[in-house]
Parts: structure tokens; C-alpha cells; sequence
């Protein structure tokens, strides 16, 4: 029994001529996440993908739970290769979906014919299947309206499948069509998920996260390393940019009034994240940011953060409640090591009472007050730039 994966695209299908382009994207993508599995065959017809394994053993498992995790596709099935011959589709849907079929009470069958030379037309396929089913396993019932399973018979121009499982997927467009971006990742629930969600929608994400050491630990570094790796299962292969940010954050300290030090902090991230982001070639930064959560995600806050920014400013959790964000990083997994406890460099110098509505003149006056620009070009000479693989969990 010969089995392979079929994925049927998203969103693509509404693409007009640059559609080849997206579908060879998501294959790529599709590709590289299966390469350490062994060998798999990609072909492409009628807004589906066939995946086969071309040797044996292959974890098909496996395989399916990262495809699972690819932006690009709606739906996915395992699925049984048969002969376009009545007797053989038969002999084998019976042998391939006993399990299946042992576990429910219900079912239809559904048959798609593109191959018109093929003897049977659809509701005749349908109708003998069925019945052949059902006289194979008699504890099953026909149910067209709400069936517990629909076994699909597919009679194709170059191949015969038959399935029953239709998995749901990880929807979106394949990543990297939307282009590249770069993800400001703390060790916090937020931006994981806003990494996560960019993704989604097609760009590649670069990691840049900011480190106070001695104030944070090397654990806190890990624990980012190992929320970016969870986000790079669904985001793909990345890097993360770590930058020393401790010089920066004590001159913030000794200059500026302390109820505008999270405002002013926050401005610095974003300054040297663009620098960096001009440099790696990504047209925007993502926050995690949601309006009203803390003091610094006011209206008049995120205005002066902005100010300081010519690429555009993804966030989209901006209008999303925390058990809204929670419910996504329990998804992606990402939940429980978030909660691990160690410091983030925005939680060592908090103000008591940081100024929600803050003025834009007042800030850069503030800001005025020191020479921040050496102390930018120190942290970017001392980047550490780390490579983060889907593949290597980090624990
Ligand atoms: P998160 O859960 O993502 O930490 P938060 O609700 O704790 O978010 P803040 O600490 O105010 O909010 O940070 C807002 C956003 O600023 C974060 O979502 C993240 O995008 C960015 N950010 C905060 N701290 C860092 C850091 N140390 N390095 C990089 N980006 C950071
Ligand atoms: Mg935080």
C-alpha cells in the first residue's frame, strides 16, 4: 500500500497571474520541512499538492504534523494510492480505512472525477463504494448531512487516491511571499504570537532581541531562543539578533526623568531594530504590543514610539484581549515557556509611575540630553547573531 500526503492550498487559489509563483514558494517551504525525513516527491495539479515519499519507512506522522505547520495550505489528507481500476479502489479503501472507519458510526463517500475516461462516473462511484463499504464494516450508517467521516475517492489524470481524514491547516499565505520583517521578541506571551501571526500571513520573520546583562540572565536569553525556535516551526529557519542594550538603558537611567524612561526605552528598540532591519533586508518591524495592556501601549505612547520609525509597525495583537493571546500561544506552544520567570530588560528599570500620556517635545528634549548616538553604534558592533532551526529544539 503506497501512501502520500495531499495539500490543498489556502488563499493562493485567489491569486491571479503570480499565482505559479506562490504555489512554488509553498512548496519550497513544504520541501524544507520535511528534508531531514528523507526523500519526497512534489507534484502540483488542480490546487493540490501530492506528497510522496520516495523511499520506505518514512514517518509519515511526522511528516504530516510539520506540514501541519505551513502557512499556505487549507487542508491536508493522508491518503491511499489506488489504480483507477473499480476492484482495486475497492479491495484497498477497505484494507487502508479500516481503522478509521472501526472508530465512527457514520459515513459518506465523495467522489471527484477528473479523468473522464474513467469508466464510473462520480455518483455511480459513489454509490458502489458505499455500498461496498458498508457491507465491509456493518456497524456503519450512511449519512449525508452530518457524517462522522467522508471518504473522498479521487480519480485524477495521472493517479488514484482514496482518503478519508481531511486534517485542517495552519491556512495563510507561504511564508516569505509577503516579503521579510523583523520581529522585536521579548521573553513575554505577546510577542511569540505576534511573530506567529506574521508570519501567517507570508513574511519571514528575523528575531531581534534586547539583553541587560548582568540585570538579565543567560537563561532569559535561552528562554528567547527557545520561544523563537517554537515560532520557527511555523515561520521557518530565522535568525535572531541579540543586542546588549545594558549601556543604553543606563544612560537612559541617569538622563531622562524616570517617568518617561519606558517611552524612551522603548524608542531606542526601535531605532536600533530599524537600523538592523535596513541591513537585513526586512521592509517592517513587528511588536507585540496591544492598546491599553501597560502603560507604554497607550495611544499617545505608541505615537512617540512611531515617531522614531520610518518602516512600518506590525502589531497585530494591537486590538486582541490577553486571553485572546493566550488562547493563540497555548496553540503554538509557546504558553508555557513564556510563564518560565526570568527578567526582561523592559521589567529591570520600571518606572513606579510611568507617564501614559506622554508629549513627543517633551521626550526628544529629554532625549537631548545625552549622546545617544555612540552608544547605538556600540550595541550594533555588538550584535550576537544566532541561528535558529526549526529542527533543533533549545532547552
Ligand atoms: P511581551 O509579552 O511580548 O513581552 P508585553 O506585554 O510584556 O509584551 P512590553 O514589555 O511593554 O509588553 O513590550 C512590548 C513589546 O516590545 C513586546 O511585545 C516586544 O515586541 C517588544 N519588546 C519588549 N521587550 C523586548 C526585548 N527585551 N527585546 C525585544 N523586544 C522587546
Ligand atoms: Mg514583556
Amino acid at each position: 500500500m503506497k501512501e502520500i500526503i495531499l495539500l490543498k492550498s489556502g488563499e493562493i487559489a485567489l491569486k491571479g497571474l503570480n499565482k505559479s509563483t506562490f504555489e512554488q514558494v509553498l512548496i519550497k517551504n513544504c520541501r524544507r520541512r520535511l528534508q531531514s525525513l528523507g526523500a519526497f516527491k512534489f507534484s502540483y495539479a488542480q490546487s493540490t499538492i501530492c506528497v510522496t515519499p520516495m523511499e520506505d519507512g518514512v514517518d509519515m506522522d511526522e511528516a504530516l504534523d510539520r506540514l501541519q505547520k505551513v502557512f499556505g495550505i487549507a487542508s491536508l489528507s493522508r491518503a491511499c494510492v489506488v489504480q483507477k481500476d473499480y476492484a482495486d479502489i475497492r479491495r484497498q479503501a477497505v484494507a487502508y480505512l479500516r481503522d478509521t472507519l472501526m472508530d465512527v458510526r457514520t459515513f459518506k463517500v465523495e467522489a471527484k472525477r477528473s479523468d473522464k475516461s474513467f469508466p464510473m462516473n462520480s455518483p455511480e462511484l459513489c454509490r458502489e463504494l458505499g455500498g461496498d463499504l458498508l457491507q465491509a464494516f456493518p456497524h456503519l450508517k450512511v449519512d449525508v448531512h452530518n457524517p462522522d467521516v467522508i471518504v473522498t475517492a479521487e480519480i485524477r489524470d495521472f493517479a488514484a487516491y482514496v482518503h478519508a481524514k481531511r486534517l485542517p491547516g495552519a491556512g495563510g499565505m507561504p511564508v516569505s511571499t509577503s516579503g521579510r520583517a523583523s520581529l522585536l521578541i521579548s521573553g513575554g506571551i505577546d510577542s511569540p504570537v505576534a511573530g506567529y501571526m506574521m508570519a501567517k500571513r507570508g513574511l519571514e520573520v528575523v528575531g531581534i532581541h534586547f539583553e541587560s546583562p548582568p540585570y538579565t540572565s543567560m537563561r532569559a536569553k535561552l528562554k528567547v531562543m527557545k520561544l523563537l525556535q517554537k515560532v520557527s516551526l511555523y515561520a521557518g529557519r530565522t535568525i535572531l539578533f541579540v543586542v546588549p542594550f545594558t549601556e543604553m538603558q543606563e544612560a537612559i537611567k541617569d538622563h531622562c526623568p524616570e517617568e518617561l524612561f519606558t517611552v524612551i526605552m522603548r524608542r531606542f528598540m526601535m531605532r536600533i531594530a530599524q537600523r538592523i532591519s535596513y541591513k537585513q533586508n526586512c521592509g517592517a518591524l513587528i511588536t507585540g504590543e496591544s492598546l491599553a495592556q501597560v502603560a507604554s501601549q497607550t495611544m499617545p505612547a505608541i505615537q512617540c514610539t512611531d515617531a522614531v520609525c520610518d518602516l512600518p509597525v506590525f502589531r497585530p495583537l494591537i486590538g486582541m484581549d490577553k486571553g485572546e493571546i493566550v488562547a493563540v500561544s497555548r496553540k503554538i506552544d509557546t504558553f508555557e515557556t513564556s510563564i518560565e520567570p526570568y527578567e526582561d530588560c523592559c521589567t529591570v528599570f520600571t518606572p513606579k509611575h510611568p507617564r501614559t500620556r506622554p508629549k513627543l517635545e517633551i521626550i526628544e528634549e529629554a532625549e537631548r540630553k545625552f549622546d545617544f548616538e555612540p552608544l547605538i553604534e556600540k550595541a550594533l558592533e555588538n550584535l550576537e547573531m544566532i541561528t535558529i532551526d526549526p529542527e533543533k529544539p533549545i532547552y
